[in-house]
């Protein structure tokens, strides 16, 4: 496999783009793996490069039941940021952020981290006290953050609805590390740096049941034959409960939601920044993309499936909220939108853990916030199922934290999944 480089870009522009050759393998799957992780998204990738390289572990398979990144990590609208305030949170996400910001070298691939700065919008003073709260205790533990009143703001972002909007701006809480990165990109880089360690990365192989035998996965019936494996790790997000099903292992605390995006026709440079507000039942976000197209998002479908596809009402609902706060998008045209599947928790914090089955291992519950946490994700996951024991970062990230009533609920919205944005 070749490294790539600037060299090499010259190059191969030179002589027709044809000396590049493929980025990873394409084997066919072997009968037994010492580790087999389900899920070809990024946690998943992301979770066989650290084991390998992080632990040298060998022998690795990724089984994707589509094609790498066809699920919620080709789907999101990009944001990566790290302004948690819990126990729990706080540490994991600024690990996360600091791996991204080393990712492109890491992987030896552009994944066009770009670190534009998340400025949240407040439209109260008690908004700005819980975020001045929030941002204070990110300062207090290593990360950055910053308050800018209403002068600052219009400096740096001249075209929201300073005038009638609904609910008016006051300032907004800033995060400059935070940024977008290109989502497909990041889960090519760890597929090809993974590939390149050894692990075998399997397409089109659906896991359609769990061999047990007794306590233990024995092996995993696919699409593609059985296969045997002495550890298994789950990372299908949208999917984890029917993957625990297949298991016999019941019910997880995990509901399974559906969350739309949205993508404009290309516009010249208009938002330099990722812009956000919550007030009012109203939930909005939106960048712009390195091709000009203005990607946003907004809440949940609100009822459960597994379906990649949204409703009309939701399409509604997220320009409207558009409209409220950057009025001049009224004329622009949307060019698509599409859907991807939530594992949303009770507490909106994820799942990164041992499970009842010995050789078992779950990583799930992302919620709507599982891009940004991908690398470090990938990185305890990997820790987790190579030690056999979690971390302390991640040590709340159990199964029992709703037995023993340590729930992380950064939002404080309560036991329902579809409040966790
Ligand atoms: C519209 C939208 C916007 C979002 N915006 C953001 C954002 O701005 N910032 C942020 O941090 N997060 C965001 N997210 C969340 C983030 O994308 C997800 O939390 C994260 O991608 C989930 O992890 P993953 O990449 O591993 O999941 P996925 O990419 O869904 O990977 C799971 C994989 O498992 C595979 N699979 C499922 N069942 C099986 C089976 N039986 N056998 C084999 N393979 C199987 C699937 O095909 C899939 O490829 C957003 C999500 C959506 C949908």
């Amino acid at each position: 496999m070749k490294q790539y480089s600037a060299w090499k870009v010259f190059k191969n522009g030179l002589t027709g783009q044809k000396d590049w050759g493929r980025a990873w393998r394409d084997p066919e799957p072997k009968q037994a793996y010492d580790i087999v992780i389900v899920g070809g998204g990024l946690h998943g990738l992301a979770t066989a490069f650290y084991l390998a390289k992080n632990h040298g572990l060998k022998n690795i398979a990724v089984l994707e039941k589509g094609w790498i990144g066809g699920g919620n990590a080709g789907r999101n609208t990009t944001i990566v940021r790290s302004n948690y305030m819990m126990p729990g949170n706080r540490q994991f996400y600024e690990h996360s952020l600091q791996l991204w910001e080393e990712l492109s070298h890491e992987l030896n691939y552009n994944v066009m981290f770009s670190q534009r700065a998340h400025v949240a919008l407040f439209h109260s003073p008690g908004a700005r006290d819980a975020y001045a709260r929030r941002y204070n205790t990110m300062r207090l533990t290593g990360s950055d953050g910053e308050l800018w009143g209403l002068e600052q703001l219009k400096n740096e972002i001249p075209h929201l609805n300073y005038n009638d909007a609904r609910f008016p701006i006051t300032g907004a809480a800033v995060q400059r590390r935070a940024g977008t990165a290109r989502h497909d990109a990041v889960a090519w880089g760890y597929a090809r740096a993974a590939d390149q360690l050894g692990v075998d990365i399997i397409q089109n192989c659906e896991v359609t049941a769990v061999r047990r035998d007794g306590g233990r996965v024995h092996a995993l019936q696919t699409s593609r034959g059985e296969i045997k494996a002495g550890k298994v790790g789950f990372a299908v997000a949208g999917n984890t409960t029917r993957l625990w099903q297949m298991a016999d292992l019941g019910n997880l605390p995990i509901e399974s939601h559906k969350l739309q995006a949205f993508v404009s026709e290309p516009l010249k440079p208009l938002l330099d920044h990722v812009v956000v507000f919550g007030v009012g039942g109203a939930h909005f976000y939106i960048s712009q993309s390195d091709k000009g197209g203005m990607v946003f998002g907004g809440d949940l479908d609100w009822y459960k499936s597994y379906a990649q596809r949204g409703n009309l009402p939701i399409v509604q609902d997220t320009c409207e909220a558009a409209m409220s706060i950057l009025p001049c998008l009224g004329r622009v045209r949307l060019l698509r939108h599409w859907s991807g599947v939530m594992d949303m928790t009770m507490d909106g914090s994820p799942f990164i853990c041992k499970t009842p089955l010995k050789n078992l291992y779950l990583n799930a519950g992302w919620n709507y916030g599982g891009f940004k946490a991908s690398p470090a994700s990938g990185w305890y996951f990997a820790d987790l199922i190579a030690n056999d024991r979690p971390h302390e970062f991640i040590e709340h990230f159990s199964l029992d934290r709703f037995t023993r009533g340590v729930i992380i609920d950064e939002r404080g919205a309560g036991p329902d999944p579809k409040l966790h944005g």
